[in-house]
């Protein structure tokens, strides 16, 4: 068995819907355990670390601001080294443009980078990022209480079709208008927290 890192990241943990939908595959428990899920709030120095092999890549300024601009769900899994792969490949791949029809990111995900859930990509990455992560917050509890559905509408295309428009530079306040009130009407933030997550949001489509 293997141990493995799993967030779920600002647009999956406050996108209600999103977060109904990951924790009612995260919570089935197929193929592999979940020892622990807690909020967190990671500071950027951790997802600094967290994510060094991606320094000096273009999207890096904005994805440490993504990771660290809101409380996520952090928790550890085990599972076999075939399971991993197996969630992996249900998850889907990193870019949502790139992501396989059905796929979790495919079918949640807003776009870009903002891929609603991190699961370390293999054992060794697992270990490493566990033991990262540990030094920071135990890794070990269950208490995060997540529901697993959600009467709030999911705005996933249209929030896509929006951010493609938005980075296209065509009607540009009108496509972050309408992103911002599908973001307000999927999630229960305070206006603050809300600011954060639409403005990360919008980030990744500058
Ligand atoms: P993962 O293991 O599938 O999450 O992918 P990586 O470890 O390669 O990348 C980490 C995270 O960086 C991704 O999940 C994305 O949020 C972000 N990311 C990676 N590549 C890109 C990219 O080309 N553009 C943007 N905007 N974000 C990216």
């Amino acid at each position: 068995m293997t141990d493995a890192l799993i967030i779920f990241k600002p647009d999956g943990a406050h996108r209600l819907p999103v977060r109904a939908a990951l924790w009612r595959w995260l919570g089935s428990q197929r193929e592999w355990r979940l020892h622990g899920l807690t909020w967190y709030r990671p500071p950027t120095e951790l997802i600094e670390r967290h994510y060094d092999f991606l320094r000096g890549r273009p999207f890096f300024p904005w994805l440490v601001e993504f990771m660290t601009a809101l409380p996520v769900l952090v928790g550890r899994i085990s599972a076999s080294p075939t399971a991993l792969e197996r969630m992996r490949y249900e998850l889907g791949e990193t870019r949502i443009g790139e992501a396989r029809p059905g796929s979790l990111r495919e079918r949640y995900g807003i776009g870009g980078g903002v891929n609603i859930l991190h699961l370390s990509d293999s054992p060794d990455s697992g270990q490493a990022e566990v033991e990262l992560w540990s030094r920071y917050l135990p890794l070990d509890g269950i208490d995060a209480q997540l529901e697993t559905s959600s009467d709030r509408p999911d705005w996933t295309y249209r929030l896509r079709s929006l951010a493609g428009q938005y980075q296209a530079g065509v009607h540009t306040e009108l496509a972050a208008r309408e992103m911002r009130q599908l973001l307000r009407e999927e999630t229960e933030l305070p206006e603050e927290d809300f600011e954060s997550l639409v403005r990360v949001i919008l980030g990744a489509f500058r």
